[in-house]
């Protein structure tokens, strides 16, 4: 099998290639050829920690991500609080082919996803991009969507400005204007990214202009929101995976209040195999409830794997 630890991920994974690992897969789930499992998640009886497992199985892939939230982490142990591995195994036997840091990965495979749906939902002539959330996440969201797609400027909006400055420092290293702003200065931005914690909405309708993309990232648990829901029955709304999406994701709250009706809810991957439309006029809102998939994981780490084994610098251990 072959391993390939946390600290050597950033020296083997790119933004391209998480990109293409997500878009595929994406599209695979959406051909009906590949499934994401039930994810389990619990609580521990330590730690205040949050553990469980995300799998799935796509062509050529099968596996799961293992891993949680334990807050203490960052204080006692100077370690991050969010600790992951992925685990493949060879979808003809069962063997187990690989272990793979996962921390890293899932930063850049949730900021993969956001753009995927910037690609193929927002507006080619999109100028401004307004960020929500300016926490570990953001600056993932941020770096990738400025690398999908050619904006002039990026506007932010965070509860807590102290945090700003993170947004402000990918926009200096990527060379690009950054304004703070007030959520009603969101009317400005053509792109929105949501990438908070929060359990109440911040976005709401008055603040998002026609014609604007959408893609909330940060709600991936019961209760969570970011936006209000009515933006949802307003818009062509997109996801991942449905069952996540009007579960655990941004569409729980519309679906749940008949603002939204699930049936009305497409997976970004018909889009990108051309069985579905996406955008079809340019004042169109468009959403993206991006609620974080197992195969996700799987595809980025299985490209990883494929990566580190060619140039030689996975550890390879007999089974
Ligand atoms: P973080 O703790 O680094 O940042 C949290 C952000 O949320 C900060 O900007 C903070 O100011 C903001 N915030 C906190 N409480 C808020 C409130 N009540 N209202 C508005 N904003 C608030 O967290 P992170 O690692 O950047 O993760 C952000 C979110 O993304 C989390 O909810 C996390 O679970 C989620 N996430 C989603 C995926 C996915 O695939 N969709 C993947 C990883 C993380």
């Amino acid at each position: 099998m072959a391993i390939v630890p946390e600290g050597m991920i950033a020296d083997l994974l790119t933004r391209d290639a998480a990109f293409a690992a997500v878009e595929t897969v994406f599209a695979a789930m959406a051909a009906g050829a590949a499934q994401n499992f039930p994810v389990v998640r619990e609580a521990m009886p330590t730690e205040d920690a949050l553990y469980g497992f995300k799998g799935g199985v796509a062509p050529g892939v099968l596996g799961l991500k293992a891993g949680g939230y334990w807050p203490h982490n960052l204080d006692k142990n100077g370690l991050i609080n969010h600790q992951s591995t992925v685990f493949l195994f060879e979808p003809e036997t069962g063997r187990v082919k690989a272990m793979v840091g996962g921390n890293y990965l899932t930063a850049l495979r949730t900021a993969a996803a956001s753009s995927v749906s910037i690609r193929h939902l927002a507006r080619p002539d999109a100028k401004v991009l307004g960020m929500i959330g300016a926490g570990h996440q953001a600056t993932f969201q941020m770096r990738a969507a400025l690398e999908t797609h050619d904006f002039e400027k990026v506007i932010g909006w965070n509860l807590h400005p102290e945090m700003l400055p993170n947004l402000a420092a990918v926009a200096a290293e990527m060379d690009i204007p950054f304004e703070p702003v007030d959520l009603p200065g969101m009317t400005q931005a053509d792109v929105i990214i949501t990438i908070t914690s929060s359990f109440a909405p911040s976005l709401l309708a008055e603040h998002v202009s026609p014609g604007t993309h959408i893609a909330c990232m940060g709600t991936d648990t019961i209760g969570k929101q970011e936006v209000e829901a009515t933006l949802l029955g307003k818009a062509t709304v997109f996801c991942d995976e449905v069952a996540q999406s009007t579960s655990l994701g941004e569409a729980q709250h519309a679906v749940a209040s008949g603002l939204l009706k699930a049936d009305a809810i497409t997976q970004i991957g018909a889009v990108i195999n051309g069985t579905h439309p996406g955008r079809t006029s340019a004042d169109e809102i468009t959403l993206f409830d991006g609620t974080g998939v197992g195969l996700q994981d799987l595809a980025v780490a299985s490209s990883i794997v494929d990566t580190a084994v060619a140039n030689g610098t996975a550890t390879i251990v007999p089974i």
